[in-house]
């Protein structure tokens, strides 16, 4: 079968390799789609960084070179022993997650935390290949009217959905979502499955800001519009409810930190590249916090097919497809020029 094998720093190959057979309690997906997310880009151009380069993975015993991809739906094919839950036929989102299971993270049902995570597609072979087995706890069954381009979004969609849950928000909040990236518009649509009708996505690209406008969002300009003034005007001084930071630039944390009310939430969800240095006698004065905020479990992952199967998710616009062949010329240049948001592999092509 054909899959993209990453070698290391700007070294990803498209090759035939070996097929892989489902093994005990494993079951075996025939890949539809396979997201490139922007860790994919990190391990690209400036990994490995997550890619165990030697030292094989506790949990999976995997390490470079390895097929990448953990965004992904597909069609179960055949099921190891032992194997319950799923059947031959069955259409299929991935929660990519290994976890230990006895990590007080774990105990507690918390296992986006586990202290030895792995992912499937950067500490096993992933899902950016024709075929891939993966263990049964981690499928989730998708609804018929599901196409397989939102089913490989599921992942991403719960990474925005969970970082929604943790801002304790209801259906008379006000927020503010700092970057209109595929995250950015992910907590979008979480917020407004959440009920929230009162939310501002503030993006400076105006390309980006006409991408979200078109699903329907109100956006913000930070390079002509003083923020924190109009929101401070617009709710009486009060601030916001919460905001979410899926930019990850110093402007967007002053500006946020500047916005939200007493008490209330900065989720933070993006990666950050370099250290900040902001004034946080923001976060004393009115007892604000920020809020980290790292992947899901599958409770979010539910939530999110259900919102899906209830046509909630609209990807026109912003999510295109590419085949497997042109994942880095069509794919990850073109990603990182900025030139398309979010783009999905098919394997079969
Ligand atoms: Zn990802
Ligand atoms: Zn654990």
């Amino acid at each position: 079968m054909r899959a993209a094998v990453y070698y290391g720093n700007r070294q990803l190959e498209i090759e035939d390799v070996p097929e892989p057979s489902a093994s005990d309690g494993r079951v075996k997906v025939q890949v539809s789609r396979n997201g490139i997310c922007g860790t994919d880009l990190h391990e690209y151009y400036d990994g490995p960084i997550f890619i165990p380069p030697s030292e094989p993975h506790p949990l999976t015993g995997k390490a470079m070179p390895l097929v990448i991809g953990h965004e992904f739906s597909g069609v179960v094919t055949d099921v190891g022993r032992g194997v319950t839950d799923v059947d031959e036929g069955d259409r299929v989102a991935i929660e990519p997650i290994y976890r230990c299971g006895h990590c007080r993270p774990c105990e507690t049902g918390r296992y986006n935390l586990c202290t030895s995570i792995g992912f499937h597609g950067l500490m096993a072979d992933g899902g950016m290949a024709e075929y891939t087995v993966v263990p049964q706890d981690q499928v989730h069954a998708l609804p018929d009217n599901v196409p397989v381009e939102l089913g490989a979004l599921v992942e991403p969609m719960s990474v925005a959905y969970h970082a929604a849950t943790l801002a304790e928000v209801n259906d008379q909040s006000r927020a503010l979502i700092y970057g209109a990236g595929p995250i950015g518009i992910g907590v979008w649509f979480a917020l407004r499955g959440l009920g929230l009708t009162e939310i501002d996505v503030v993006e400076p690209s105006p390309t980006r800001r006409g991408a979200i406008e078109a699903l329907g969002a109100r956006t913000l300009d930070p390079s002509t519009q003083d923020v924190p003034a109009l929101i401070a005007e617009q709710t009486g001084g009060n601030g916001v409810d919460a905001a979410f930071d899926a930019a990850g630039v110093q402007p967007a944390i002053e500006s946020a930190l500047a916005c939200i009310g007493e008490r209330r939430p900065l989720i933070s969800i993006a990666i950050y590249d370099k250290p900040l240095s902001t004034p946080l006698i923001n976060l004393v004065l009115r007892e604000r916090r920020i809020q980290g905020t790292i992947c899901y479990t599958g409770d979010d992952y539910r939530a999110v097919i259900e919102l899906m199967a209830r046509g909630h998710y609209d990807l026109t616009g912003w999510v295109d497809t590419i085949p497997l062949t042109g994942v880095i010329e069509q794919g990850f240049e073109e990603l990182r020029a900025g030139r398309r948001m979010k783009l999905l592999v098919d394997p079969s092509a």
